[in-house]
Parts: structure tokens; C-alpha cells; sequence
């Protein structure tokens, strides 16, 4: 297998070498042929996992191990927004298409990082408030000359890829509803794949595919059924009604396909991952029970048509928002005596899956991470065993992993010559429990789940060592054998997307602000860099001329630092987002970001008194939690609360939670859902929590 790749390398750029004479073309040229024929281009990286297979191994070896210690920086470019910079570049005739938060595309020359031109979108400010895992995108798709993007208010727009004008652009959503898009489209026969974000407030998720030539709508597969009375779209959602009880279509049942997704030529199938049940606790969402398709599963339907053709779900009647969108790789594996054909994934749930592709059956099913909700998975009925009453029936649960996932977003990487797969995972646990009082909210955050059970302890040295209970590693897993080779450490969760190549190496970024290689064979650390910012996004490598680039998005921001700001690492507050490409030899500086250590002021005198207090802490842990962190902790992607002016004027914070007077900046009205003095309780918690914060950073101060 390897000589193959080595050869197919070859021939790559001899074909270069005469398509470059042969055919002149225009920027973003890329067709089907060229899709198809990605391993005959290995210099460019023309789809999100730069094939069709979505492996992210490229077969470029001229930064290999024994060299990898000379790669310093080439360029960078700074991004106009700040947030979570999730992108994974796009790199074709040399030229470099990246994304940066609210949905900004920018074209790069990917030799020099010269800015060729921008496109805004101008997203609304206000919609970032539906969007739960912060306001990021995670990179473009390019065809015959152009260029399209995934807005996060659900629009698809094609750009021109010469000069970045929009051609057309669509909606592919309900914009009254609460409907976001960070993913990045994929596109096979000329039909643009797009799915949805949305399974936390109140959506039916769905795939669409679009003509890239005028952005009519080909076909859309929906991941859940809508309201029986109005009949089925297809047998498919006939079938997956029978798995569900109770008016889920009230609420919309979720499944989102967000992320993940993949095409095989072979079969003709187009495969992604859906999302998790809304609400997440299956008794408030099918009281009776029920699998819930097409929930946490991975679906396959005909690319053309959309119709279904298999699915296999990871997690049968979802309750702990175990989205099955984690990145899904295509492979051909030697397992147990017989050549297979295999989709993967490294599932938020625990569990590594490998699954023929063609037929959809499950070939094996074990834990890469310590996982406490099932015991394994029954290789008869492809269902998980699950251990206790990991439900929440009867009391609340503490289950590894949790809805930040053992997996998530930053995807995984397979390397046909190791023929492992390496995992950026993680060991968070979380606490589920059912909220009695929950009632659906339009356009809220309609979990039903009890977030009072998600507050920090009190005495510091308590906090201290939750924050160092959870782990996040790299992870060598053998798929044909499912069994772990090696694992590397890392310092806390939440680290970047993995890229492998023929030289032997694994690059992934961490949430410590770096940039390392390691040797694939053995994971012992080869190289690290620098980044000044989480560097999570899947790093891409490509050539220009003879040259070998590395490059990665880096950025603080999505979704643990909004949640989880208590175990943020200090990196300060951040500038704009970046990219960063490298070279061997390459000696660039990375200009030191503005890095402005805010001191907490001294917070307002406390007005409340401690039932008071306690109301607007349970308060903000149903409305605010989710953007302002556990216990009103910032993680420095959007303002820390405690620091806030605002919370020592009663009037002031009123005009911002219910007069929505920072909407333009995202952060909605509440007065639908909160009274004045409901508002004043949670300002009330606030100071609390800022008094509590003000007493750590000055001991000496007292309380
Ligand atoms: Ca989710």
C-alpha cells in the first residue's frame, strides 16, 4: 500500500507538471475528474479532508521526520475577527481559500499569504445567539471557479474564486427559526452538500444538496420525521416515525447534520453523522420511549438523489447530546483475513466504530476513552449495553463521556501506511438529571435537562481538582484490530484537529496555544511551535513550487471556552484569529498577540440577600450558563461577566437582558422569558460570583 501511494505521488506531478502547459485554468478550477483524482495532485488540498475518503493523510513526504525539526514559520495572516477559528483551508493552483467566526472568507496566495480578496457576509450579530458552540465555520468547498460558503444564518452563497463577488446565494433554512450553519459544504457530481446546527433550541435538522451552477435545490433529506398528520416525505421518515412517541415535531426532534460527511465513488454513497435529540432528555422529547431515528447516527443515502439507503445509530434513543457528527474517514482495511471497505468514527460517545460502507453493518464497536454509560456494544443487535440507569430515571448521573464529547469537531486522521487512526480525545465526565420544570421555550436553549447540577464546587481546592480531572490525548487506535497503539498526553481537553502525511508525521494543535509533530510510528513528540492561541482547527499540508507548507487556523474561542471558562488555559485575552503556515527553514516571526491581562475590579457591593442569590443562580444556569460559563467564569471568547460595569447598575443590566440593548453584539432580549426581578437575581449572582473571583486574586484582601 505504501508503494502505491509513493507511485501515485509520482505520476502526481508529472500530471501537474502537464496540466500546467496543457490546460491554463482560472482559480478554484476543480471538477470531479480532479476530486476523483485527488492522489494524482498531491500538492493541493481541494476538499475539507482533502479526498473524498476525508482521511486528512496527504501523501507530501518532504517534511518527514528527519527534517521536521528545521520547520519554522513561512507566514501568517491575521484574520478580521476574533473567536474560534475552526477552518480547514482549501489549497488548489496555489491559492489558499480559509474562513474566519461569522462566516468571512478570505483568499490567500499560498506561497506568500498575500490578501487576494475578502468576502463578508455580514451575518447579523443576533444570530450568534442560536449558534451554541460559538459563532465559528469551519471552511469553504471550491468548484469550477468558484468558491462557496455556509453562512452561519443558513445561507449558501457562491463566490466568484477570481475576485470574491457574490454569484448567487440561497436560503437554505427557516430564518424564524433557530437554525445556524458552521459547517463546511462538500460537493460531488456538482451538487453542493449542506447540512444544519441547530438541535439545542428548536429545529428538524436536514441535508440539502444545491446546483453549484444556480443554487436550485436538488434534493434534501431530512434526519428526523416531522408531523405525521401532514404525511411522510419519504418511506425513510415513514420507518422512523414508528421509533418515536409522544409530539416531538412540536419541537422540531433535532438530529442536525452539522459537521461530518463523506462520499464514496465506488458505491455512489453520500454518508454524514446527525446530531442529537432536542430536547436531549428522550422523556421530555418521546415520553414512551423509542429509538428516535434517525438520531446519532450515521446515514447513507444515493449521492443523486438523496433517497436512503442505510443507517447505523450510534446512540438508540439519545439522552446525553451525543451527536454522532465527529468527522467519518473511508477506508480499506485488512480485518481479520478479508479486505473491507469501512466507514469510521470516533464517536462523541465513547465508542470507536468501524462499519462496512456498502451494507452499513456494524464490523466493531469498542471504547478508545473510559466510558461509564454502556459496558460495550452487543455485536448481534449493533445496540450499546448500557450500564445502571445512566438515563436519569430515577436520580441524576454522572456519565463519562459528556456533551463536550470524547470526540468532537477537531477531526480525526488516518494514515494508510500506519494504518491507524489518530484521535484528539478527551475525558471529560458531565451531570445529567431531569429538569422537572422544564417547559419548551421558542428559540431558547431547550435541553430539559437540570444545569443546577452543573455548577463548581465552592472551596477552591475542590475546584482545583476538578479542573485537573479532566484529560485530553492524542490517540494512535488500530481500526482493524479496534485497539489503542499509543497515546501522548496532552495538558487539558479540547486540543486540535489531527493531519498525518507520508512523512511519518502527526501534526495537531492544542488549547495551550501550539503546534506539534509527532512521530506517527511511535507518537514521541518530533517538533512544536508557538501559536500564542487554542489552535484547534484540522491542520492541511500542500506545495507550492518545491516547497512543502504546513498550515492551521488558530484562534481563541468555540465551545468549551464559552462553557467551561474555569478550565480555560490563561492565554489572556485574544487578538484576531490567524493562520499560520510553516516550512522547513522558514523564518518568519509570529508577532506576539496583544495580550491585555485585565484585572478584576473590585466588585459592587453584594444587595441581595442569599435566597435571592440563589433563585438568580439557578436562573442563570438555565439562560446564561451556556454562553457565560459555569458558575459566570468567562474563558475569554466573550466577555466575563464579573468584570462587567453593567452589573453594578440595576438599571444598565435590565436594558441589556431584557431591553436587548447589546443585541447587535449578540446578546438577545430575555424578556420573553425573565421579569425584572428575575434579572435583578441573576445580577445579584453575578456580583456574588465576582466577590468570590476578587477574593481568590487577593487573598490578603479578606472578603
Ligand atoms: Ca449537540
Amino acid at each position: 500500500m505504501r508503494r502505491a501511494i509513493g507511485m501515485a505521488a509520482l505520476g502526481g506531478a508529472c500530471l501537474i507538471a502537464l496540466a500546467g502547459f496543457v490546460t491554463p485554468r482560472g482559480p478554484a478550477d476543480v471538477t470531479s475528474e480532479r476530486l476523483l483524482n485527488a492522489d494524482n495532485e498531491p500538492g493541493a488540498w481541494m476538499t475539507s479532508g482533502r479526498t473524498y475518503s476525508e482521511q486528512r493523510f496527504s501523501p507530501l513526504d518532504r517534511i518527514n521526520a528527519s527534517n521536521v525539526k528545521d520547520l519554522g514559520l513561512a507566514w501568517s495572516f491575521q484574520l478580521a475577527t476574533n473567536r474560534g477559528v475552526e477552518t480547514t483551508p482549501i489549497v488548489v493552483d496555489g491559492v489558499m481559500y480559509v474562513t474566519s467566526s461569522w462566516s468571512l472568507v478570505y483568499a490567500l496566495d499560498a506561497r506568500t499569504g498575500h490578501l487576494l480578496w475578502t468576502y463578508d457576509p455580514h451575518v447579523a450579530r443576533e444570530v450568534g445567539f442560536h449558534a451554541c458552540c460559538d459563532v465559528v465555520n469551519r471552511g469553504v468547498a471550491v468548484w469550477k471557479g468558484r468558491v462557496y460558503v455556509a453562512a452561519l444564518d443558513g445561507r449558501l452563497i457562491a463566490l466568484d474564486a477570481a475576485t470574491g463577488q457574490p454569484v448567487w446565494s440561497v436560503q437554505t433554512t427557516d430564518p424564524a427559526k433557530p437554525y445556524t450553519i458552521t459547517m463546511a459544504p462538500r460537493i460531488v457530481h456538482g451538487h453542493v452538500m449542506v447540512g444544519n446546527s441547530g438541535s439545542e433550541y428548536g429545529v428538524r435538522g436536514y441535508v440539502s444538496a444545491y446546483d453549484a451552477d444556480d443554487g436550485k435545490l436538488i434534493w434534501r433529506f431530512y434526519a428526523v420525521p416531522g408531523d405525521p398528520s401532514k404525511g411522510f416525505e419519504n418511506h425513510a421518515m415513514e420507518m422512523a416515525a414508528k421509533t418515536w412517541t409522544g409530539n416531538w415535531w412540536k419541537f422540531g426532534g433535532g438530529g442536525s447534520p452539522w459537521d461530518a460527511m463523506a462520499y464514496d465513488p465506488e458505491t455512489n454513497l453520500l454518508f454524514f453523522g446527525t446530531g442529537n435529540g432536542l430536547p436531549w432528555d428522550e422523556k421530555a422529547r418521546s415520553p414512551g420511549g423509542g429509538d428516535n431515528l434517525f438520531l446519532s447516527s450515521i446515514v447513507a443515502v444515493d449521492a443523486d438523489t438523496g433517497e436512503y439507503r442505510w443507517h447505523y445509530q450510534t446512540t438508540p434513543g439519545e439522552s446525553w447530546d451525543f451527536d454522532s457528527t465527529q468527522n467519518l474517514v473511508l477506508a480499506d482495511l485488512p480485518i481479520a483475513g478479508r479486505d473491507r471497505k469501512v466507514i469510521m468514527q470516533a464517536n462523541k460517545n465513547g465508542f470507536f466504530y468501524v462499519i462496512d460502507r456498502a451494507t452499513g453493518k456494524l464490523i466493531s464497536a469498542e471504547p478508545f476513552v473510559p466510558v461509564t454509560w454502556a459496558k460495550g456494544v452487543d455485536m448481534a443487535t449493533g445496540r450499546p449495553i448500557e450500564i445502571g440507569d445512566p438515563r436519569y430515571k430515577t436520580a441524576p448521573a454522572t456519565i463519562f463521556p459528556s456533551s463536550f464529547g470524547a470526540h468532537n469537531w477537531q477531526p480525526m486522521s488516518f494514515d494508510p501506511q500506519t494504518r491507524l487512526v489518530y484521535i484528539p480525545a478527551q475525558e471529560i465526565p458531565g451531570e445529567y438529571g431531569t429538569d422537572d420544570k422544564f417547559a419548551y421555550r421558542p428559540g431558547q436553549w431547550n435541553t430539559a435537562v437540570d444545569w443546577d447540577l452543573n455548577t463548581l464546587p465552592e472551596d477552591p481546592k475542590a475546584r482545583a481538582a476538578m479542573r485537573n480531572s479532566i484529560r485530553g490525548e492524542l490517540v494512535a487506535w488500530d481500526p482493524a484490530t479496534n485497539k489503542e497503539i499509543w497515546r501522548a498526553p496532552q495538558k487539558g481537553p479540547w486540543n486540535g484537529g489531527v493531519l498525518s502525511t507520508a512523512g511519518g508525521l502527526v501534526f495537531q494543535g492544542s488549547a495551550d496555544g501550539h503546534l506539534a509533530a509527532y512521530d506517527a510510528r511511535t507518537g514521541r513528540k518530533l517538533w512544536s511551535s508557538e501559536t500564542y492561541a487554542a489552535t484547534l482547527a484540522g491542520p492541511v499540508t500542500y506545495t507550492v513550487g518545491e516547497d512543502q507548507y504546513v498550515a492551521v487556523g488558530a484562534g481563541f474561542g468555540s465551545v468549551f471556552y464559552l462553557v467551561a471558562g474555569f478550565a480555560a488555559p490563561e492565554l489572556g485575552n485574544p487578538d484576531n484569529g490567524r493562520i499560520l503556515v510553516y516550512k522547513l527553514g522558514g523564518t518568519a516571526t509570529l508577532p506576539h498577540p496583544n495580550l491585555t491581562r485585565v484585572e478584576m475590579p473590585r466588585p459592587p457591593a453584594q444587595f441581595a440577600k442569599p435566597a435571592e442569590i440563589a433563585a438568580g443562580h439557578s436562573l442563570f444556569n438555565h439562560y446564561c450558563l451556556v454562553c457565560h460559563g459555569y458558575n459566570a467564569i468567562g474563558g475569554g471568547v466573550i466577555p466575563d461577566l464579573r468584570y462587567s460595569p453593567l452589573i453594578g447598575s440595576e438599571p444598565g443590566f435590565e436594558a441589556v437582558v431584557l431591553g436587548g440593548a447589546l443585541k447587535d453584539h449578540g446578546m438577545v432580549s430575555f424578556a420573553s422569558q425573565l421579569k425584572p426581578d428575575d434579572a435583578q437575581a441573576i445580577r445579584a449572582y453575578v456580583i456574588s460570583e465576582a466577590h468570590a473571583g476578587y477574593a481568590e486574586a487577593h487573598p490578603a484582601a479578606g472578603r
